[in-house]
């Protein structure tokens, strides 16, 4: 028997929850992540059941020496939430949220999907600010900042954000809130993962639906100018109850206007989380005429959290860069249009419109940069064949080197799949990351947590 063996039969013990080691029946499925390009093998998988099980299997790595890994939803895009040979603490059993709608808070535990709190707060018409795919992890979207629909309206999901507890590196779970302790609650909303494990979260909530408007207004490319146009106006001047979005894609053969076929296409996504009745008369600065397909009407909530689910499912090869920008010009514009047509496959330029409440809360507030920004962009490549990483990373890459000089400052730190320590540095800006570095060194001075963006101590 191994020293690791041994000691394991101590720790198995008291961990209520499942240790799964290369050798157990589920190993292969306990080790899996969301991006298909990550492919790694934990030594050990503690599946913890609740709070002790997470502090004990810190106590364990550290006591072992053992690199650590924390999954919650798995979606992060860099492939973070795993390792080669580490200790991998998941906490996907540690699901579930539970709303009071008499204070419109939601305790959320440290392993939640959005759908669940989606699912608990929508029991009461109400929602917390979350992104735009039902499967993530609460956890790790929170952490960075959570983008999303209703960011205009209520803000990022950290504004919403009330208390974390964590278990830290010395075995502790303490509480990080504004009363409790405002500086690592700075740090933990945008740069959270550095800090500890988050075992659970609580959230204010909002009155939200059921009903909501939301749907696609599609335009051939040649009109992509006069539509970035009026996307851009809006997105200054337009109420903060329409979120929309505009993406630069390519028409696949399951599209509705499938006449388009391998045609370049831009496309404004709109989610009206006001009133139904006034979703006509708020939406209207932001229509063109002769659209290709007007597809806005009324929808469920839940239905629009939930609608891009499929497509975005678990084990596609997935890449991205990412950015912030002040002003979008004709030059700008035309790069967006060149690179999509350049595209290897299932690839997009998407534009989200900022302002509104997540543009009201100070820049200096939180650990999360780029809020005051009017746009935040995104390149995305999907596709499944192994033998094409090359044709679509090296699309992303060149793409991003002819939109890099539109981009303003920092970057949203769960889109950033390049490590080391100058793009940790321009994620958050010099000032805020000495702020994060005295932070990490005094709770996490041995940078346990470290497979993240990190924050050297
Ligand atoms: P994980 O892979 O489990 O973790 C991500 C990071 O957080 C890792 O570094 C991990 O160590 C750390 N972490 C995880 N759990 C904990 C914990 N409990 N305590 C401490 N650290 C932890 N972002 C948006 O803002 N808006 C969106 O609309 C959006 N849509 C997305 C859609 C898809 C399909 C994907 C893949 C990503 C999307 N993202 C979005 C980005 C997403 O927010 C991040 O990938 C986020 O980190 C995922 O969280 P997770 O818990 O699923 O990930």
């Amino acid at each position: 028997m191994s020293k690791l063996e041994s000691a394991l039969s101590g720790f198995r013990e008291d961990f209520r929850g499942e240790l799964i080691d290369p050798s157990h029946a589920q190993y292969d499925a306990a080790r899996v992540v969301w991006n298909g390009m990550v492919d790694r093998r934990p030594a050990l998988v503690a599946r913890c059941a609740n709070r002790e099980d997470v502090r004990s299997a810190i106590r364990f790595a550290r006591e072992h020496d053992l690199l650590v890994a924390v999954r919650s939803g798995g979606h992060s895009v860099a492939g973070f939430s795993t390792c080669d040979g580490g200790l991998l603490i998941d906490l996907a059993q540690m699901s579930g949220a539970r709303v009071d709608p008499e204070t419109r808070i939601a305790k959320v535990n440290g392993g939640a999907m959005l759908r669940e709190l989606d699912l608990a707060a929508q029991e009461f018409d109400l929602a917390c600010p979350v992104g735009v795919v039902s499967h993530t992890g609460v956890a790790g979207l929170t952490l960075g900042g959570g983008m999303g629909r209703l960011q205009r309206k209520y803000g990022l999901t950290i504004d919403n954000l009330l208390a974390v507890d964590l278990a830290t590196a010395d075995g502790d779970v303490i509480r990080a809130s504004e009363d409790t302790d405002p500086e690592l609650f700075w740090g933990v909303r945008g740069a959270g993962a550095n800090y500890g494990v988050a075992t659970s979260f609580e959230f204010r909530l909002h009155p939200v639906g059921p009903a909501i408007t939301h749907g696609l207004l599609v335009y051939t490319i040649d009109r992509a100018h006069e539509v970035v146009a009026r996307f851009a106006e809006f997105g200054a001047t337009g109420p903060d109850e329409v979120m929309p979005t505009l993406t630069f894609g390519t028409v696949g053969p399951d599209d509705p206007w499938s006449e388009l076929e391998g045609q370049p296409v831009a496309l404004v996504q709109v989610t009206h989380s006001g009133r139904v009745e006034d979703a006509d008369r708020d939406i209207g600065p932001l229509r063109i005429e002769r659209p290709v397909a007007d597809t806005i009407k009324q929808k469920q909530y839940l239905a629009v959290q939930g609608a891009n689910d499929e497509e975005l499912a678990w084990g596609k090869r997935f890449y991205m860069k990412g950015g912030f920008v002040d002003a979008i010009s004709d030059e700008m514009i035309d790069a967006c249009i060149e690179g999509i047509a350049d595209s290897p496959g299932r690839c997009g330029i998407g534009l989200w419109a900022q302002g509104g409440a997540m543009a009201r809360v100070p820049v200096d507030s939180t650990a999360f940069t780029g809020r005051d920004a009017a746009f935040w962009i995104g390149l995305e490549a999907f596709w499944e064949e192994p033998a094409r990483d090359d044709d679509f990373t090296g699309w992303a890459r060149r793409v991003w080197e002819t939109l890099k000089p539109f981009t303003a400052d920092g970057h949203y730190v769960n889109d950033v799949v390049e490590t080391g320590q100058s793009v940790v540095r321009s994620i958050y800006g010099d000032a805020k990351y000495e702020r994060l570095v005295a932070l990490k060194r005094t709770y996490d001075p041995e940078n346990i947590f470290r497979l993240n963006q990190n924050v050297v101590p």
